[in-house]
């Protein structure tokens, strides 16, 4: 809802003209400004006091891309996919044994396509406690697309998650983390509560477009916290990086600690075909061993710290004077 003298919550400003065909250091204020300002931080979210009193809020997220990620490149040798394949026969089985046994919920985000290759397991994300978010069609490049193509495929996406496990999804996070000009207004189109995509801060805000609050929340992820970028490789290409297990886990602990002092979220995004092997689970484990070793902790799905960052969206932005 909108009136005339106050900017729609709901609609990103329409972006300036900012195409510039000139190399970037030959650019004017007005170009390099538009870009950088298109889409920014503002307000910061963090409750004064988390749920259930609470020190430090964990959300956990995992990506359940499996075969869509080869699907996407069109590499349909039967080698590619059952890399994916681990994902879901193996990496999704293990990763669900194990928050049941430490009894905390996490987020799925999953491509749509994932998930009519694999409707049991996403209707049991939903039936074991956790949240299904949107993570796509087939893992597109959001940025290689056009607005109306994206638009179309990340509705689609909404619609088979919905149809498939019974739950509407109110999160997005989108593929890869690949965020284009026209993502934020069709995430606000689309009416979902949150986005988990952007990484302006370690802490939940507001999403800003030019300038304007547009009232959608962001829980921020960062390739620190990440297991994709230490543990992948491309067999045909030069790109082999590889991080010990047992490094990642100080660099995750760390990351949790750091929150913990500071009152703040420890988001962390993993992939089933990734950390559910044997070597990598164990790091998941001892993870979970040392933030439930500590008083004060808020496990929560990504769409529940949502909730409770948007209740900070309520707050006046001053804090008005008491009457005297
Ligand atoms: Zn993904």
């Amino acid at each position: 809802m909108s009136t005339d003298d106050a900017p729609s919550p709901d609609t990103a400003p329409a972006a300036p003209s900012v195409a510039d065909d000139r190399p970037s250091w030959q650019w004017p204020e007005s170009v390099w400004r538009g870009h950088a300002e298109a889409v920014r931080a503002g307000r910061s979210l963090t409750p004064p006091r988390w749920p259930e009193a609470a020190r430090v809020a964990v959300a956990l997220s995992f990506d359940s891309d499996h075969e869509t990620i080869p699907l996407r490149d069109a590499e349909t040798s039967p080698g590619r996919i059952a890399q994916g394949e681990y994902g879901a026969r193996v990496g999704a089985v293990r990763v669900l044994e194990l928050l049941e046994r430490f009894g905390v919920p996490a987020t799925f985000f999953m491509p749509a396509v994932s998930a009519l290759l694999h409707p049991d397991e996403a209707r049991r994300y939903v039936r074991e406690g956790h949240e299904v978010g949107v993570h796509g069609w087939i893992h597109e490049r959001n940025t290689l697309l056009g607005a109306e193509d994206e638009k179309t495929l990340i509705r689609r996406s909404l619609e088979t998650l919905t149809e498939v496990t019974g739950a509407a999804p109110t999160g997005i996070r989108t593929p890869s983390w690949d965020f284009s000009d026209s993502t934020l207004q069709t995430i606000l189109d689309l009416g979902f509560d949150y986005d988990s995509s952007l990484m302006a801060d370690d802490e939940p805000y507001e999403v800003v477009a030019r300038g304007t609050a547009t009232g959608l929340v962001e829980i921020p992820v960062d390739w620190i916290r990440d297991d994709a970028p230490y543990f992948t490789m491309d067999r045909f290409t030069a790109v082999r990086p590889y991080t010990r297990p047992r490094d990642v886990l100080e660099i995750w602990k760390d990351e949790f600690d750091a929150a913990y002092r500071d009152g703040g979220v420890f988001q962390l995004t993993m992939h089933p075909h990734v950390i559910g092997h044997r070597s990598r689970l164990v790091i998941l484990r001892e993870l979970l061993d040392h933030i439930s070793a500590h008083a004060g902790v808020w496990f929560a799905t990504h769409a529940q710290l949502a909730g409770a960052a948007r209740e900070q969206l309520d707050r006046p932005a001053v804090p008005t004077e008491p009457d005297a």
